[in-house]
């Protein structure tokens, strides 16, 4: 069971400010499905349970595994202890609900809804996305408390790349290696499996650490994070194992340019879409154009990728208070890749790297 580090009143805050949005979208009550949020809003930790926010109080559903925990963690949500299915006592709840009820429909399945659906016939509901990843978006001092220790965190596990000898392992050897250097030196649960993309291998952006061995001169990707009391941070960095071809080695000194550009332009106001722009500019301008697919950052909190996102379809606009990555990447396809990312909060004129570590060309063996 994970701690929880959150104070007791930043979850009053955060469900009061989500009952004004309630009561902007004219709903009565909204139900919760996502764990995430779920935590977000009581501080239950539980990977089963499901949350309803009424305008007087919020009531946790789960089973008797989580009994002790739900009533430790949320204290303030009255707990009701599910037997069967979670839709029959959510009914009767929500039959003394006076208006509509909100489903929140980027976690609910066709299943739970074939359960909710006759429980809720009664009632006028209404499928809504979003509303608490939305709120989720800014972070309050002590949630970029969490976030900043994982991300110092993270730079320590990438300052082991130096130190440890990757040449002549496997990429799935130097993962585990970092991944339990991770979690023994603090994190929970790591927020994905570690990527470690040797040559042609990182030339896939989502590349998983194999059974390719890491030879001398080309270009390695490691992607990593950690996560503190809740809180994922994200962390790319490209090393060489010695001298590598002149398209690798430019393919390096463009995403380098691109990613200190748009950490550069990033601030409060800026449009993701343009902070993306900005980083996409100096590719194509360099010819490399096409080698860069994926968008440049995402939002990063309870979860490693949540809202906002930054691409160039987005239309979120970076607000004081976001945490955020910014991860350009050029991929040379059967030859090498490379991506260069940093978690990054918006402050008040721009934007503070939380993984402050070495960008340049740097050799390890
Ligand atoms: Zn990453
Ligand atoms: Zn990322």
């Amino acid at each position: 069971m994970n701690p929880v580090a959150t104070p007791r009143g930043e979850h009053e805050t955060r469900v009061k400010a989500l009952r004004e949005r309630l009561a902007a979208e004219d709903l009565a009550a909204l139900i919760v499905l996502d764990h995430l949020s779920i935590r977000y809003l009581t501080g239950f930790t539980g990977s089963a349970g499901v949350v309803v926010v009424l305008p007087e109080e919020m009531v946790l559903f789960s089973d008797f595994r989580y009994r002790t925990q739900a009533r430790e963690q949320a204290p303030q949500a009255r707990f009701i202890e599910v037997e069967g299915e979670v839709s029959d006592p959510l009914g009767t709840v929500l039959a003394e609900v006076d208006g509509r009820v909100g489903v929140e429909k980027d976690h609910l399945t066709v299943l739970q809804w074939e359960r909710f659906e006759p429980k809720l016939r009664a009632k006028e509901t209404l499928l809504v996305g979003g509303l608490v990843q939305d709120l989720r978006r800014i972070k309050s001092v002590e949630e970029i408390r969490a976030i900043s220790e994982a991300c110092r965190l993270t730079v320590a596990v990438m300052d082991r790349v130096r130190e440890i000898g990757v040449v002549g392992r496997s990429e799935r050897d130097v993962a585990l290696d970092l991944e339990m250097w991770a979690r023994r030196h603090g994190s929970d649960v790591v927020p994905f499996a570690y990527i470690v993309a040797w040559g042609p291998n990182g030339a896939k952006p989502h590349a998983v650490a194999g059974d390719a061995i890491i030879g001398d001169n080309g270009l390695l990707v490691v992607d990593i994070g950690t996560t503190i009391d809740g809180y994922a941070s994200d962390m790319t960095r490209t090393f060489a194992t010695g001298e590598v071809g002149s398209e690798c080695r430019r393919a390096f000194d463009v995403t380098l340019e691109a990613q200190e550009a748009a950490r550069g332009f990033a601030g409060p106001g800026s449009r993701c879409s343009e902070v993306d722009r900005v980083a996409r500019d100096i590719i194509e301008a360099h010819g490399l154009g096409g080698r860069f697919k994926h968008g440049l950052g995402h939002g990063v909190g309870l979860d490693v990728h949540e809202a906002p996102t930054l691409s160039h379809r987005s239309e979120d606009v970076l607000k004081q208070g976001m945490v955020v990555t910014i991860e350009p990447g050029v991929y040379l396809e059967g030859a090498c890749g490379v991506r260069i990312e940093d978690t990054v909060v918006v402050t008040d004129r721009g934007v503070e790297v939380l993984t402050p570590y070495e960008r340049g060309f740097t050799i390890v063996s």
